[in-house]
């Protein structure tokens, strides 16, 4: 067996809305691997309290203050990580929003904001990230996409575009940039016990119970979920692996 092959020492991450939620899960997962973290988001409280948790751990780690959406602040992001850990390896594209209306009620500036939060910044952050990944020799880039990349759902229209546009972007630039040596993959969580999702537990009567009886595993995800896939798709572990979607959903997208 390859020696090293979940060993993310002198890497360097990057993880989009990584102050919280899966995005924190995975940081967690991939600082435990020994990957340096840069946390960017635009709540600089909630980042700079992520930082504190991943350096008590011994890891390195830095916030970065950032909208995704915004084409500048992405440059700007990417040249501060850059300069402060050396190098760019890893591209965790997870920030992401959600505005809960049918496609009758959502109006244009709604789903532009989705839009620009869920797919725009992943093609933005990967564009930003390939010339340092090409000239390191290699890299991997993970795209958040959801069930609902794969399933319709009546409250959630450009939710469900953008993440169905995640997993042809990803495909689009593992062709791409398979002869640089970078792997594109996404991955895509069930119902996950986070922010994006409490205000939906809070509104539908009988969500909660639903996800369980659906959910072969019979639970809610964590956060705690992540570090693993993370850790796996950031790593020589899975450099034959570039294109795919994998689901971490307890089961959920295999229920007929
Ligand atoms: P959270 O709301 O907990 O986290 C979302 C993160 O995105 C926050 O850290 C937020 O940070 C960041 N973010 C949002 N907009 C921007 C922006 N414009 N610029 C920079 N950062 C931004 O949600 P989850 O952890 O649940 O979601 C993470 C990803 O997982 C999303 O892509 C979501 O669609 C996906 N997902 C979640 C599921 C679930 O059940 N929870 C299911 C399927 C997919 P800040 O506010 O500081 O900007």
């Amino acid at each position: 067996m390859k020696e090293g092959l979940f060993d993310l020492n002198g890497k360097v991450a990057i993880v989009t809305g990584g102050n919280g939620g899966i995005g924190l899960g995975m940081a967690r997962g991939l600082a435990a691997a020994g990957a340096a973290v840069a946390i960017v988001g635009r709540n600089e409280a909630k980042s700079v309290a992520a930082v504190a948790e991943l350096t008590q751990g011994n890891a390195r780690a830095i916030s970065v203050v950032a909208d995704v959406t915004d084409k500048e602040a992405v440059a700007a992001m990417t040249a501060r990580v850059t300069a402060e850990l050396g190098r760019i390896d890893i591209l965790v594209n997870n920030a992401g929003i959600n505005i809960r209306k049918p496609p009758h009620a959502l109006d244009i500036a709604e789903w532009n904001s989705v839009m620009a939060t869920n797919l725009t910044s992943a093609f933005l952050c990967s564009q930003a990230v390939y010339p340092a990944m090409k000239e390191a020799g290699g890299g991997k880039i993970i795209n958040i996409g959801s069930m609902m990349s794969i399933f319709g759902a009546s409250f959630a229209p450009a939710y469900a575009a953008s993440k169905g546009g995640i997993v042809q972007f990803t495909r689009s630039c593992a062709v791409a940039w398979a002869g640089d040596n970078i792997q594109a993959n996404a991955v895509l969580p069930g119902w996950i016990d986070t922010d994006l999702t409490k205000r939906a537990r809070q509104e539908i009567d009988g969500l909660h119970d639903r996800v369980l009886t659906r959910t072969p595993a019979a639970r809610w995800g964590a956060i705690g979920d992540f570090a693993g896939i993370a850790v796996f798709l950031a790593s020589p572990a899975s450099d034959f692996v570039t294109g795919t979607a994998i689901p971490v959903d307890g089961g959920y997208s295999i229920m007929g």
